[in-house]
């Protein structure tokens, strides 16, 4: 971990930091939560031999895209690379647009504009994304996984992913309020 050992100096410890850092937001969550456009064609992925959160991911339609979101804002947090290995290692350091509560992008319309690296996660980059949380949504569709039963299409509440401790709710910090990464890697998954 070359970030948390590097007593070189401070600018090269801020170039490090600055190379290590990994900022991260994705824009199909947020509209999910707003409104509810997919709720229609849920109701007849449910009557059809397969809900749409079963099938390929090819094979969704926007609606059903942006409803796979969990919800949980995880794809929000900083994550820290280690220089040599590019091994990436979580923090509980949230994009300073992030609802940590509710795992909602306060901002969604500007979040390009005041996030300049802020991500857009679509069917063609999932193969690139291995830092999105092994439970994203996106991620285990992919992987060919079914989702968790906290998901809300499983559960029917959105508090559940909340509830089972799988969102950004209770133990995250703004990077507003948070200082340094590096005091802020934390024992969880991605
Ligand atoms: S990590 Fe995946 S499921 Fe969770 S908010 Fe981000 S895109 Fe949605």
């Amino acid at each position: 971990m070359p970030w948390a050992s590097n007593g070189a100096g401070a600018a090269t410890s801020d170039r490090a930091m600055i190379a290590a850092r990994l900022l991260f937001n994705v824009t199909i969550f947020f509209p999910a939560l707003i409104s509810m456009p997919w709720a229609t064609k849920a109701d007849r992925g449910m009557n059809s031999a397969k809900p749409f959160w079963e099938k390929p991911l090819s094979s969704l339609d926007r609606g059903e895209w942006e409803a796979l979101c969990d919800g949980c804002g995880r794809c929000c947090l900083h994550k820290l690379e280690d220089d040599d290995t590019g091994e990436l290692f979580p923090t509980n350091v949230a994009c300073k647009l992030l609802d940590r509560r509710m795992g909602q992008c306060t901002d969604y319309p500007n979040r390009k504009k005041l996030v300049s690296d802020c991500v857009k996660l679509d069917p063609h980059k999932l193969n690139e994304l291995e830092w999105l949380p092994a439970t994203c949504a996106y991620r285990l569709r992919w992987e060919g996984k079914p989702l968790f039963e906290w998901h809300y299409l499983i559960s029917g509440s959105r508090e559940t992913v909340h509830e089972a401790g799988q969102s950004t709710r209770g133990w995250t910090i703004s990077e507003v309020d948070a200082g340094d990464l590096e005091w802020h890697l934390v024992d969880k998954p991605l």
